[in-house]
């Protein structure tokens, strides 16, 4: 059986191993899952107070027996779909200026080697004379 697409958004350490379900009973609210292994996602709010439940995605899709939505723990309610789409759009923009960070030093170091290379060949010349 199939219940419905998620959006994968980036997790804290900038990979993309969380879900999000939208929820059919409360729209405008959704789930996060987090990736446990392979297909099986943990519901993260069910994580943190002790609760095991699991959800299987195929292809972005969840499939299974069991309805996404039941089965929390009784104090796991859903998130407002709003402050996790903004996480989101700051962890890609976080992605993004690493990104550009890593490019800066890369060029920041090449320019290091460049002007060690000039010094040792000054060197050179100075000690040739
Ligand atoms: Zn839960």
């Amino acid at each position: 059986m199939e219940f419905g697409r998620v959006t994968r958004i980036r997790s804290k350490y900038l990979n993309d191993s969380v879900v999000v379900y939208q929820s059919v009973k409360q729209p405008g609210y959704v789930y996060k899952f987090s990736r446990k292994k392979d297909n099986e996602y943990r519901c993260c709010r069910c994580r943190e107070l002790g609760k095991q439940r699991v959800i299987t995605v195929v292809d972005d899709v969840v499939v299974g027996r069991k309805d996404p939505e039941s089965d929390h723990h009784p104090d796991c309610v859903p998130l407002r779909e709003e402050s996790v789409t903004a996480l989101s759009i700051d962890r890609d923009m976080r992605n993004e200026v690493n990104a550009c960070f890593n490019d800066l030093t890369f060029k920041l170091c090449m320019l290091d080697k460049f002007c060690n290379h000039r010094i040792r060949q000054t060197d050179y010349r100075r000690t040739d004379d």
